[in-house]
């Protein structure tokens, strides 16, 4: 039977084509090749339990084997093996007829082809200058066939002496690709690609460490020793295997906070368990990430595409058979299939945290500045997300009490509507700078909220379009028109009284702001000076520094609005001096300065012994 020919493909050379589109990881190959010793180890199973094959199963693992003097690499498996028809028809004619036109048309989504036509074993040309194949078939009176190709077209085939069932590749890795013949590497990529695969993975021996070295033991090592738990049942888990579950994950991560399973059969597979994370460092980049499998066979770490923007924040696994491996990052956003996948997660995920809302009330309160940045970012950035969102977001206050959106809304609404029937929310970013602004805030009888994540600009935003409602930092402006009961009467002044005023406030404060300086009644009690910093403007330019492609606000010098309480004793002294007495407005406004965090080093020294001369 001995035959040699030419490999069934229309385009002279069908390898470099592999070579340069197919994929830009060399690594991949290992990963095709045990695939499909699982898959014909996967089917033999088959056939023992369907009866239709009554011989000696024996042991079903993979073993992948290394010379690494020698520079070969072997995948053995004892699965059902090819006859030499079978090798001719899926090796040699590569599945399909004119494989060069195909894959000139198709050159940008090449990828895909792998998968659905059958290009996976070839990837071996990649990293290996000669792939030999030796196989026998479990079918009766099957003989043993041995293939041979060089990298060229050419390939020769003949009978060989393998006596058991299965099938051996042999890689001769080629010069320029000896880092795949190293131990190391090879044990890396089989941790990262086989860690879950559905038949036991063996790569050489358990090593322990013996007399100043490590020697191998006569224990297998087996690569994919944990369950893949998301192939379960969820009724069969319990949360404790949640947790183990991700600590197999993510050895060095914290306990998560939520888990979530995913099961669908339509209209696409997709099984996963998702997991909220405990986020640290706030907008931090995080390096442990969802992973994608396809029948249990790692993809990707980089889900970018498949799932929303704000869910890549998640850890965990997804694994479907229906997300097109390989393909172009463009391609995949505009698949269907795709859209339709991360559209159920983005639901599952709202479905579950709704759940958790309805059930479990108190460990939401108490995870909530955990999972906050996330559910926040999602209801910015996904517009289904905040339909959702909005019913299980929880507020919570500078009194570090929690509150759902409706909740809140109900409980402000007497005290916080202000003349024209608006509801305005007050909210604090730094509870220790803005401490007197949410004392005067509360004496007030109103309530502040305690907003002091990265993206709350954006969340105040999405508030305010979404409630109707005005949102404004308690120190804004001064508490009477933070939320306007009733129109203030304004102190009547000259325009020189207003210029004389003007001109010696500015100058006792520090330079490189912008400044606005008003008149207001605020009654006796209240502090004679206020220096507050627009909503508007202050919102803007902390987006712009966020990169939110705001830079116009960003390049803006800090405008503070400087309120001076005539009706204050005090401050009704200095006024009535004309601004004479510049020590005493110091003073005052240094005092404004200092309770708004604002006065620091020089100046504050400064301050100080001033205050000690006026005493
Ligand atoms: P795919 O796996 O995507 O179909 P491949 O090029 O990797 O494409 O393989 C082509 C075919 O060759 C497989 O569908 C299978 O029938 C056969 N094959 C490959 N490797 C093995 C193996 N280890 N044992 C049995 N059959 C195999």
């Amino acid at each position: 039977m001995a035959q040699s020919g030419k490999i069934g493909v229309t385009t002279e050379n069908i390898f470099p084509v592999i070579k340069k589109f197919l994929y830009s990881d060399h690594e991949i190959f290992l990963r095709e090749l045990v695939a499909n010793a699982v898959d014909a180890t996967q089917k033999m199973k088959a056939l023992g339990a369907s009866g239709d094959f009554a011989g000696e199963l024996g042991e079903l693992s993979v073993r992948i084997e290394l010379d690494e003097a020698a520079k070969t690499l072997k995948i053995i498996d004892s699965g059902i093996g090819m006859t030499e028809e079978e090798v001719d028809r899926y090796i040699n004619q590569i599945a399909f007829s004119s494989a060069g036109e195909f894959l000139e048309k198709y050159k940008d989504q090449i990828g895909s082809i792998i998968g659905h036509f059958g290009l996976g074993f070839y990837s071996a040309f990649m990293v290996a200058d000669e792939v030999t194949i030796e196989t026998l078939s479990w079918k009766d009176g099957a003989k043993a066939v041995k293939w041979t190709c060089d990298g060229s077209p050419e390939f020769t085939m003949e009978e060989c002496d393998k006596s058991d069932r299965g099938t051996e590749i042999t890689l001769h890795i080629s010069e320029d690709e000896t880092e795949f013949a190293a131990k190391g590497r090879i044990q890396t990529l089989l941790d990262k690609y086989c860690k879950f695969m559905p038949v036991p993975v063996v790569f050489g021996k358990e090593q322990e460490w013996k007399d100043g070295k490590y020697v191998d033991t006569d224990k297998d090592n087996v690569i994919n020793k944990v369950e893949p738990l998301w192939a379960r049942k969820p009724s069969e888990l319990k949360d404790e295997d949640y947790d183990n579950f991700y600590k197999a994950l993510y050895p060095m991560g914290e306990d998560p906070l939520f888990h979530i399973h995913l099961n669908v059969e339509y209209p696409f597979h997709l099984t996963g368990i998702l997991y909220f994370p405990k986020i640290k460092d706030k907008l931090d980049v995080q390096k442990n990430r969802i992973q994608l499998y396809c029948n249990q066979m790692f993809v990707t770490d980089s889900v970018e595409n498949i799932v929303p923007d704000f869910l890549t924040l998640l850890h965990g696994v997804i694994d479907s058979p229906d997300i097109p491996l390989n393909v172009s990052r463009s391609y995949l956003q505009s698949d269907a299939n795709v859209k339709k996948i991360s559209g159920y997660i983005t639901k599952k995920v709202a479905d579950r945290m709704d759940d958790i809302f309805k059930n479990q009330r108190p460990a939401l309160e108490e995870k909530w500045d955990n999972l906050k940045l996330f559910i926040e970012y999602g209801m910015i950035s996904d517009e289904k997300f905040n339909e959702r969102a909005l019913k299980f977001c929880l507020l919570k206050n500078t009194d570090a009490k929690y509150f759902s959106i409706d909740e809140y809304k109900t409980a402000v609404a007497g005290e916080q509507t202000d003349k024209d029937g608006k509801l305005v929310l007050l909210y604090a970013t730094d509870k220790d700078s803005q401490y007197s602004f949410i004392e005067t805030a509360k004496a007030k009888g109103y309530d502040v909220l305690d907003l002091d994540c990265q993206i709350d600009s954006w969340f105040v935003n999405m508030l305010e379009q979404k409630l109707e409602c005005r949102v404004a930092r308690v120190d804004s402006d001064s508490v009477d028109k933070l939320i306007v009961k009733e129109e203030a009467v304004k102190p009547e002044l000259s325009d020189e009284d207003k210029k004389t005023m003007e001109e010696a406030v500015k100058a006792v404060l520090p330079a490189g702001n912008e400044y606005y300086v008003e008149a207001a009644n605020l009654g006796e009690a209240a502090s004679p000076l206020l220096i507050t910093q627009s909503e508007f403007l202050r919102r803007y330019r902390e987006m712009s520094a966020l990169g939110g492609g705001m830079n116009f606000y960003g390049e803006m010098p800090a405008s503070y609005t400087i309120t001076l309480n005539l009706q204050n004793p005090l401050m009704a002294k200095v006024a009535e001096g004309k601004y004479e007495d510049k020590k005493l407005l110091k003073q005052l406004t240094d005092l404004a300065l200092l309770a708004n965090g604002m006065l620091k080093g020089k100046d504050l020294a400064e301050f100080i012994s001033r205050s000690y001369e006026m005493m």
